[in-house]
């Protein structure tokens, strides 16, 4: 199943919803966070509905990987590479995953604590 009826993230990723897009290729989506957690929070939105982390398979490892390097490639453009940002992908409910479609935040643009609370 590559997408998912009901799921605001693939109608998002497959532009049945507008939204200003920051990356978008074949694969996957890059668009601002709805509520924004530092003064860049973006996320990274694979176009296949995979509900988490748990659920990524052997045909996806290229796909993740290139969600990471996109992710990367939007803390360059945002000018934060230098001060640096935090990848996040939160995964069932004590991590508080609240999308049931993988996605990867890209946190930046102020000095960030460890550990999160
Ligand atoms: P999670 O808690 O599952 O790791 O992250 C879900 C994220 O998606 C949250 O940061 C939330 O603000 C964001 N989000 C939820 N719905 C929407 C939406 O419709 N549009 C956008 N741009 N972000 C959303
Ligand atoms: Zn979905």
């Amino acid at each position: 199943m590559r997408q998912k009826m009901s799921c605001t993230f693939c109608m998002i990723a497959n532009g049945e919803i507008e939204i200003k897009k920051l990356y978008e290729d074949k694969d996957m989506i890059v668009i601002n966070d709805i509520n924004p957690q530092a003064p860049i929070h973006i996320l990274v939105i694979p176009k296949k509905h995979i509900e988490n982390l748990l659920l990524v398979e052997p045909a996806d490892v290229e796909l993740l990987g290139r969600m990471l390097i996109a992710a990367s490639n939007v803390a360059k453009e945002l000018s934060i590479d230098k001060t640096g940002y935090r990848i996040v992908i939160n995964t069932n409910r004590d991590a508080g995953q609240t999308v049931g479609h993988l996605h990867v935040h890209m946190l930046g643009g102020r000095p960030m604590k460890w550990p999160p609370g």
